[in-house]
Parts: structure tokens; sequence; C-alpha cells
């Protein structure tokens, strides 16, 4: 059956589909980023607050920045917003139509998205925009005023092409017209997101005028959050077992894992759906939960990707069958993660390990290592170089982090062990091959890219375990390396 609207009663009975009335759904909520996470993730939340007969004025509207956004958007009109979503155990899979997305902005059209977001109906504007898309120098985690896209969006505050511009434009509309300002809420896997996206927005306001950025800052609010679900990227295969499995011709279906955790801070300067009655923790900070979701789930993934990927492993269940990928993880974990991480309120660390390493190691969710092998230059300054100036700090040793490290650095040269070619898999793909190219000789080279390593780049007791870990690895390869690491030998 293809999906639409008018579909929706004749779907398979094994596929759940939204229980509350679509055409009653009212816009409240703006998203920048139509990606998959979005859809298996906040999508999900409100799908099941409707389904639960609350908030019906909360439901979502898309937008994105880039015209190459038109194509997702088609497919998504073609079938009235609607999107499924698989989710995976290793026992079974179950399907699910959402409907918690009734509209999308025409992409890259900055006059539409300002007037969405000057009406008064859109009281939270959300964003998965990735880790790229924060104009953050990455070692001090700081806005970056002069990046050519801030600096144009501030010569052209009414042409806007940024995230940022566009919602500082909306801003300055509705603080003209009278019409609160809405909630600025973002749920990309950054420390602190609330606060970067502040610095973003208010930092940009205060290239164009100091009292708009004074006034940003008094009236918009910027709440933390924590995101988690493991939601890999759409292919030809996902469309087929949807088909195959349960007979629903969906153009852009989401599959994802069970698991799903949303903790936020409950600042808002417009109101917010009751997502509480259908899970979401909200807490006074939620620091806690993202240093320790960010160091112990993304710095773990950042650790089985890239000796997977030099081992020419594609899925990454099969990288946590690979018992020296799995064995690294849970050595590299131990050692030198979790113990960097403060306590978090109600929560063991090693349970919450525990369940990371189930989920990572599930056969059905078909995430690849690819993926997570993907923007080493953004994700690393996040998920493992803090956890890496933190030991450093402490006088700790860093020899499994300083690997992890090596095996990234490796990994940008392009090449596997075997010799197969690894294409282009970072925004700043050609800096980083030619970086690793001189690091193969020279290890200290690849430190010195400063606005990824900052102090840790600078730290001799690094630089050494690095330059052995790397030295290591193109001597004898990443299975011998890791062998050696997990027998106490490197
Ligand atoms: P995706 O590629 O499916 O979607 C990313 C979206 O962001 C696209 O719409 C893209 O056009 C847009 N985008 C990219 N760069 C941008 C920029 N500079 N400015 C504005 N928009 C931009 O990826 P996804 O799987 O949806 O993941 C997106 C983000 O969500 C991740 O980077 C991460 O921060 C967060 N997240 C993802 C997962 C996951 O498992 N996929 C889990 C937790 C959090």
């Amino acid at each position: 059956t293809k999906l639409s609207l008018a579909a929706l009663s004749s779907l398979p009975a094994n596929v759940a589909y939204p229980r509350y009335e679509r055409g009653a759904l009212t816009p409240g909520i703006l998203h920048f980023g139509v990606g998959n996470f979005h859809r298996a993730h906040q999508a999900v939340y409100l799908d099941d607050l409707f389904n639960a007969g609350l908030g019906h004025d909360w439901a979502l509207v898309g937008a994105g920045v880039f015209d190459g956004e038109k194509a997702g958007r088609d497919k998504l009109a073609q079938q009235d917003w609607l999107t499924t979503i698989v989710e995976q155990d290793e026992e079974k899979r179950s399907a699910r139509v959402t409907g918690s997305m009734i509209d999308f902005v025409a992409p890259a059209d900055a006059s539409a998205i300002i007037a969405r977001l000057a009406d008064p109906a859109i009281r939270i504007v959300s964003m998965t925009i990735t880790e790229g898309g924060y104009f953050i120098d990455p070692a001090s985690g700081v806005f970056d005023p002069k990046h050519p896209h801030i600096a144009a969006d501030a010569g052209n505050p009414a042409g806007p092409k940024t995230v940022f511009g566009l919602i500082l434009a909306g801003l300055v509309r509705r603080r003209a017209a009278g019409i609160k300002p809405f909630t600025v809420m973002s749920c990309d896997n950054i420390p602190h997101n609330g606060r970067v996206t502040a610095d973003g927005v208010i930092g940009l306001a205060s290239l164009i005028d100091p009292d708009l950025a004074a006034w940003v800052r008094d009236h918009v609010a910027f709440p933390n959050s924590m995101v988690d679900r493991i939601t890999p990227a759409t292919s030809d295969r996902e469309r087929a077992i949807l088909a195959d499995e349960f007979g629903v011709d969906d153009a852009w279906p989401v599959f994802c894992e069970p698991f799903r955790q949303w903790v936020l801070e409950d600042r808002f300067t417009d109101g917010r759906p009751p997502l509480e009655k259908v899970g979401v923790q909200f807490v006074p900070d939620v620091s806690p939960y993202e240093v320790m979701k960010i160091r112990i789930l993304n710095g773990g993934h950042a650790a089985i990707a890239y000796p997977a990927g030099l081992m020419d492993i594609h899925f990454v269940h099969e990288a946590m069958q690979e018992p020296l990928v799995r064995g690294f993880l849970d050595k590299i974990e131990h050692d030198e993660i979790i113990p960097e991480v403060p306590p978090v309120p109600d929560t063991d660390l090693e349970d919450y390990y525990r369940l990371i390493d189930k989920r990572f190691a599930n056969p059905r969710i078909g995430d690849t290592v690819r993926r997570l092998c993907l923007d080493g230059s953004n994700r690393q300054p996040k998920f493992i170089i803090p956890t890496i100036a933190d030991r450093l700090k402490g006088g700790r040793p860093v020899q499994g982090l300083a690997l992890e490290s090596a095996l990234w650095c490796r990994y940008c040269f392009g090449e596997t062990d075997s010799g197969a070619v690894i294409e282009p898999n970072d925004p700043n793909w050609d800096r980083m091959q030619a970086t690793a190219v001189a690091a193969r000789d020279n290890p200290s080279a690849w430190l010195t890219m400063d606005d990824i390593y900052g102090d840790v780049g600078r730290s001799q007791v690094f630089a050494k375990a690095f330059a052995h870990a790397l030295k290591t690895l193109w001597a004898h390869g990443a299975r011998e390396t890791l062998t050696r690491y997990l027998a106490g030998r490197l």
C-alpha cells in the first residue's frame, strides 16, 4: 500500500497508525533539519502525545536551509508528511506510521521561513542540524563570529541563509509585532547544546545590533537537552524490508532501535507540550546526563568505528561480534572514559554502559560503521577530546584514548588495512586526509590541528602515546595493535 492519509485505514493489521484526527492538529513547533533522527525521536514523542489525546496544538512544521532538502520534502509531501517508523530489537520488528508533522516550508526560501517563524502559533523552534551546524570553534567550544556564513548573514539580516540568521530574523519580526518570542530547542549531540545555540543566535545578533543581542539574551529561552536513539540512515534495504514484511510503500521510512531517551530542561518562553506524559524527563540541569551520554555512548561509537572501518567491517553489530573491537570498547570505557564521567542522578554508570553495549550489538538495526566514522573533525572534539583533557589535567594515563585518536587519524588516510579505498567521510575530508598523510611519518602533524585538539595537542604525554599508537598501526595494522593494547603490551 502506498502510504498516504487516505490509505491509513487500509494498511495491513500489523502496522499501527495515528488514532487522533490528523486534520484537527494545528502547528506549534517549527523544526530545522528534518532528517532521520528527528523523525525517530521528537516526532515519535509528539505522535505518542497526540495519540494520548493531548497537545494537538503542537504539531510539527518542517524547515531546512539547503536546496538539497527539497528531495526529502517532496517524498514526505507525496505521503501527506507521514513517516513509517520501524523499531527493531533482537526478536522482532514493529512498524507504526506517525502523523505529528503536518507541513514543511519550502527549503532555503528565507522569506517563507521567516514568515512562519513570525507566526504566533509557532511557539518552539527546534533543530537537529548536525554537530557541524553550529559555527563553533571546535577546540574552545565558543561561537565563531568570523565564519564566512555568519559574516554573510550579519551583512544581510533580511535575507539570511543559516539557521541562526533565520531564527534571528524571525525573532526580530516578533519583537516588532509584540509577539512573544519562541523557545529555541536544540536536539543535537553537542555538550550544552542550548547554551551553544544561544551563543550562536546572540553572537550573530551582536554583530547586527547590540540592543537586539541584549533583548535575545533577556527574552529567549534555550533549554539544554540530552537526546538518544540510535537511528541509521535509510537505504533501499530499509524500503525493501518495509514493503516485504509490512506491505507499506514509504518513500522515506526510518528504522531505529526500540530504546529512546530525552532529558530536557524546563525553560520555555511561550509554553510547551506536556511531554512529561510520554516519557520525557524534565530536569533542572541536563549537564550530567549529556556528559554521560556523549562520552559513554557517542565516545563509545567513535571507539568502535575506526578500528572496524580499518578492518573493512560494514555493520556496527558485526563490529561488536569482533572480539578485538568489542574488547577495545570495553577496556577504553572502563579504564579511561567512565572514570571521567561525574555522577548522574538515579543512574548507575556501569548499568548504563551495559545497556549501550547491548544496543550497539543489536543485529537487526542495520547501523553502519561508515555512519559512525562520519565527520570526526566535528565529533571528536565533542565526544573524545574533552575526556582526554580531563585525564591529562588529573595526571591519569591516556593510552587507550591516544590509540582511539590514532585510529581516527589512520582512517583519515583514506585506505583500510587491506588497501581498500575509504571514500571521503568528513565535511573537511581533504584537510583531514592531507594531514593524515603527513602524520604517517610525522605523527605530531596531526596534533597541530589546534582547532580540533586545543591544549590536548600541546601535551607531551599525549603526543608520545599518540605517536607510538600511530606508528604501531602503520607497522602492524589495527588487529595486531588492538591485540597488543588488550594484552597490556602496546
Ligand atoms: P540526517 O543526515 O538524516 O539529517 C540531518 C539534517 O540536518 C538534514 O536535514 C540536513 O540537511 C540538516 N543539516 C546538515 N547540516 C546543516 C547545517 N549546517 N545547517 C542546517 N541544517 C543542516 O542526520 P540525523 O541522523 O537526522 O542526525 C542529525 C543530528 O541529530 C546528528 O548530527 C546528531 O546531532 C543528532 N542525533 C542523531 C542521532 C542518530 O542516531 N542518528 C542520535 C542522537 C542525536
